[in-house]
């Protein structure tokens, strides 16, 4: 006696501890490369180490898990001038920012588009997207933008 309207809670719905929530699958990005011209010179330079970085994106719906890039990047130093660089991922994310810019996109949305409250936009994230956000996040990025009205 069951119809497509039957309404099922979401199986993560009142946990409070982010350690229970269902955990991230992790998806491997490489940016390391050998060697990168220098944005200064334009000499070909090597790479000098290799750095890590981990995003959060929008989860695995399939999977129902969240999803997190794995970035691995390369940092060159160049032998002619001496000029030290990073690959560039802000295509990505902007820098500091644990989330891809997807995420942060869809966020802002949610408050300024659909108007809902940050709580209520936080837990969308997480139910409808498998991404963790804290509302106080979701805030500050709405805040940063300076776009919510009223
Ligand atoms: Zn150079």
């Amino acid at each position: 006696m069951t119809g497509p309207g039957r309404y099922l809670p979401d199986p993560t719905e009142g946990i409070t501890r982010v350690e229970d929530l269902p955990k991230p699958k992790s998806v491997r990005r490489s940016r390391n490369y050998p060697r990168r011209r220098c944005p200064r010179c334009r000499h070909s330079a090597y790479r000098n180490r290799t750095f890590t970085r981990t995003l959060h994106d929008l989860g695995d719906l399939a999977a129902n898990r969240p999803r997190d890039l794995v970035i691995t990047y390369s940092q060159h130093c160049c032998s002619r001038c001496g000029k030290y660089f990073n690959i560039d991922l802000s295509d990505l994310a902007l820098a500091n920012s644990h989330y891809t810019h997807r995420v942060v996109a869809l966020a802002v949305r949610l408050v300024v588009e659909d108007g809902l409250p940050y709580r209520a936009a936080s837990w969308h994230l997480w139910r409808d997207h498998r991404v963790f956000v804290p509302f106080a996040t979701v805030q500050n990025w709405v805040e940063a933008g300076g776009k919510k009205s009223r």
